[in-house]
């Protein structure tokens, strides 16, 4: 019997493996795909790097970071170039940069005087009303402290270009707990903001975020945690049944068409939500499961398209650019991914990463690529002054992109710590529990292994 088996290979069961590992734990870890790292994949091609799903690692946990520093990545990491800060949003179909200080924020066309005044309020306005309690969304709350404006052109496109989400149906404490303490402590964003900078400074705790990629793009994380965990990592291994037994789990496999069985004294389930739902498992969990809500999951395109640098007016000096829901265009947004990092495209070109879909669109699950390149080139053109067609394009497609925290998620989680309490040797981490960022992910996968640790000493 092992200490541990994992299901899913992605970076929150390797992070969690590659802890296990170091202290001395025999485990497994069953992916059902050829690779490991989920959507965490890159490719090259032509001469362009292409991120299949994530493009940058915001890094803001120095946990995180020295982590990077013992796989040996240190001096394999990019932070985004310094014109990379700038960042567009849609507005009147033209791209307009989002103020980055005060004097920009009283010039900037994308919002009215009117909802300027406004956001000069923000700290004199009441705190939330009893009755809407922890299930406020995103957009009544924002609406509620900042304006219509704001939601529109600030919190949609931005709530679009991280969660692929509506802030209408995102749950505000659980997609952004932050910010409710915000208001919940300081009585407004502004004042809560400052409060946390303030408090960081006198700790010393002043740990700089940066979004990071490496140089041979993101897939090299997953790459080398698979690589560190050698043979206990079975790809191409779909987990269908998992059964509870007296003192210990038995994991079932499908392996090439043949069964595999595991048992382990503890089980790490790093799966997305719709992924655990589907695995057979013994009654006693299986029911609670199949009570709780199914989270919703938008699917996303990541379409990668190369030009000639001269066929694009606009400068790419940021970022990237993001549509909000009240624009007329289709994308989600575009990325300039040959400015964020270096070496992206061959000399004298650009490599912009499209993407399409999410909660707005769920019908683009099934558009063909050729539609999917109509759609994304009838919208930039006209926004970037693009002319003539890409000389290169990549269609990534994730038919269920990022689990969304809607109402649902509460009772989800809840089920989930109900059975973690009722059966100490079962954990569940991962973009489903622990938060959808990349870098959640990792400290998921932190975490479960050291409730593993704690449970064996125990
Ligand atoms: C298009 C896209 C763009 C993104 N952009 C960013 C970004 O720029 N920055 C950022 O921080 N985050 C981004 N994210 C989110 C980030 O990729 C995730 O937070 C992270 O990869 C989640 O890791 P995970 O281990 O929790 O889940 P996953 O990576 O989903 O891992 C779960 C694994 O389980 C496997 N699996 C499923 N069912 C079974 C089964 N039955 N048996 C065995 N294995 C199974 C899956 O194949 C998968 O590998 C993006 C996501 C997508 C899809």
């Amino acid at each position: 019997m092992q200490d541990a088996i994992i299901l899913g290979g992605g970076i929150s069961g390797l992070t969690a493996g590659y802890q296990l590992q170091k202290r001395g734990l025999d485990l497994s870890i069953i992916e059902k795909n050829v690779g490991p790292g989920g959507p965490i994949s890159t490719l090259r091609s032509q001469g362009y790097l292409v991120e299949r799903g994530p493009n940058s690692l915001l890094l803001s946990d120095p946990w995180v970071e020295s982590l990077l520093n013992e796989l040996g990545l240190a001096d394999q990491v990019l932070e985004t170039r310094p014109q990379a800060k700038k960042r567009y949003i849609v507005k009147n179909g033209r791209p307009v940069s989002v103020p980055s200080s005060p004097l920009q924020a009283i010039a900037t066309p994308l919002f009215s005087l009117r909802a300027k005044l406004g956001f000069l309020g923000e700290p004199f306005r009441s705190r939330i009303s009893d009755q809407r309690g922890d299930a406020e969304t995103v957009a009544s709350f924002v609406r509620r402290r900042m304006g219509q404006e704001f939601l529109d052109y600030a919190i949609d496109p931005f709530v679009s270009g991280v969660y692929a989400g509506d802030p209408k149906q995102l749950v505000l404490d659980y997609a952004f707990p932050l910010i409710r303490g915000f208001e919940r402590d300081h009585g407004s964003l502004v004042r809560g903001a400052l409060a946390l900078k303030r408090r960081r400074k006198r700790e010393g705790a002043a740990y700089k975020k940066r979004s990071i990629s490496f140089r041979e793009g993101l897939g090299a994380l997953p790459a080398t945690l698979a690589r560190k965990l050698g043979n206990r990592v079975w790809l191409e291994s779909k987990v269908v049944a998992v059964n509870r037994m007296e003192d210990c789990w038995q994991v079932t496999w499908k392996r090439q068409g043949e069964n595999f069985e595991g048992f382990a004294r503890h089980l790490l389930v790093c799966l997305p939500a719709y992924a655990i739902k589907r695995l057979a498992w013994t009654s006693d969990i299986a029911n609670p499961l199949q009570e709780a809500p199914d989270l919703p999951f938008p699917p996303v395109h990541s379409l990668a398209l190369g030009f000639r640098r001269e066929q694009i007016e606009h400068p790419l000096d940021g970022f990237g650019v993001l549509a909000p829901s009240k624009e007329p265009t289709t994308i989600l947004g575009a990325l300039f991914s040959s400015s964020l990092f270096p070496d992206r495209a061959p000399d004298q070109h650009a490599l912009l990463t499209t993407m399409i879909g999410g909660i707005r669109q769920p019908e683009s699950a099934s558009f063909s690529q050729e539609k999917l390149l109509e759609i994304a080139l009838s919208d930039l053109k006209p926004l970037l002054g693009i002319s003539g067609d890409p000389a290169f394009v990549h269609l990534s497609s994730w038919p269920r992109a990022i689990p969304q925290y809607t109402a649902a998620y509460g009772s989800w989680r809840n089920t989930l710590h109900g059975l973690e309490d009722e059966f100490p040797s079962l954990h569940f981490g991962g973009s489903s529990v622990d938060g959808i960022a990349m870098g959640a992910a990792i400290l998921s996968g932190k975490r479960l292994a050291a409730n593993v640790e704690e449970a064996n000493q125990v």
